[in-house]
């Protein structure tokens, strides 16, 4: 592998317009939002990474702000004039900031791209060599769209109708108390065959359980965080009382706590996301603990824009990332998107990962630069609250 040495890092913070508000059950995301990392190597290589904090600290404790101020003055003086034969040398290099996962993953990210443009290698025959010889990507990701909270059953029928029209092969509902059994059953009811889950992002208790096991009969693939967005424990506490498999997301911030949600039988699924993980090093750990641990595992997005969903797309499409993914095609979300060409959805529900070197796409300046504008000029904040 050719080393690296960073000369330069410039950070776009950015609002990007959705091409439909999603409603969770922690409330309207108005605009994308996040940081884009763009460095420079001595050998002029561009590379591109994603930081997608929200405008609140809703997802975790991040918001753009904090991840500007721990970018800029910690972890960007940290990667300056380092020459870098791996990206995985990065996380030390970040040792000393504590948490702040979604910063360091946009960096991380722009590491990795410059590092396999430099070599001439896509992004996933970058990660594939990072893991053991029978760890080949496939090419494509299976992928799945997720349906946020709808006014009526009626209307989410309607969006089920469009997406699997669209060629989703797997339908995934937030829910939230009160929005949930119903629901369930109501969709159940027209569409009985479908591949369907449930996200509940956090909104229910352990004293919820009876009502929890409701949801065994409509023959769930699974139900994401239910409980606590940092628990574990009541998770453990939950999953041996329902027949549906238990996914964490939230709660699952390293390889570390995926060991321990492993050791208590608090989930049989896991929804990785890179970015919550703070980056590829620490996702590529993960994804060992699932080969060894026999782990249904699959990638979740943050929304990001085309430049994340590059690189997602490309840790998608390694063999162990084995049920449908949450990486929607480009209409999805954005209209037009940051880079070219978008990502369309193909048959059989799958998106293919990108094969030109690093990222595989292209990013458009110009509209860079104007999402990065409407952070500074369009009162974000006023709008969220
Ligand atoms: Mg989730």
């Amino acid at each position: 592998m050719k080393p690296i040495t960073v000369k330069a890092i410039k950070l776009y913070p950015i609002a990007m317009s959705l091409v439909e508000t999603l409603k969770t059950s922690s409330g309207d995301e108005p605009f994308k939002t996040g940081i884009i990392a763009r460095l420079e190597t001595d050998d002029g290589v561009i590379g591109w990474g994603e930081a997608s904090p929200e405008i609140a600290p809703g997802y975790n404790y991040e918001t753009v702000g904090t991840a500007l101020h721990i970018m800029s003055e910690f972890l960007v003086p940290a990667l300056l004039g380092k020459t870098l034969q791996s990206a995985t040398e990065v996380p030390s290099l970040f040792g000393r900031v504590r948490g702040h996962d979604l910063a360091k993953h946009g960096l991380e990210a722009a590491v990795w791209d410059a590092l396999a443009k430099t070599n001439a290698l896509s992004l996933m025959q970058l990660f594939a060599a990072h893991l053991p010889d029978n760890q080949q990507p496939r090419g494509y990701a299976n992928v799945g769209v997720s349906i946020g909270i709808k006014p009526s059953i009626e209307e989410t029928l309607q969006v089920i109708e469009k997406r699997l029209g669209q060629g989703y092969g797997r339908i995934k509902l937030k829910i939230e108390p009160g929005w949930d059994v119903e629901l369930a059953r109501g969709v159940r009811k027209v569409f009985p065959d479908i591949v369907m889950m449930l996200d509940a992002n956090s909104a229910y208790t352990l004293a919820n359980a009876d009502h929890l096991k409701q949801l065994d009969e409509f023959n769930l693939l699974m139900i994401e965080q239910p409980l606590g967005h940092d628990d574990i424990y009541e998770h453990s506490k939950l999953q041996p009382q329902l027949k549906t498999s238990i996914c964490l997301d939230e709660s699952i911030c390293s390889a570390n706590d995926l060991r321990l949600a492993l050791e208590l039988g608090a989930l049989r699924i896991l929804n990785l996301k890179p970015a919550r993980v703070g980056g590829y090093t620490e996702s590529l750990e993960i994804y060992k603990i699932c080969v060894e641990h026999n782990l249904p595992l699959w990638i979740g997005g943050l929304m990001e824009t085309g430049i994340g969903r590059a690189a997602n797309l490309a840790f998608a499409s390694l063999p162990a990332v084995n049920l449908p993914c949450d990486i929607s095609a480009t209409d999805r979300y954005y209209d037009p998107d940051l880079t070219e060409p978008p990502f369309y959805l193909g048959t059989k529900s799958r998106i293919s990962a990108p094969t030109s070197p690093g990222i595989g796409v292209e990013v458009n300046t110009n509209r860079l630069e104007a999402a990065a504008r409407r952070w500074t000029i369009e009162h974000v904040y006023e709008n969220y609250f």
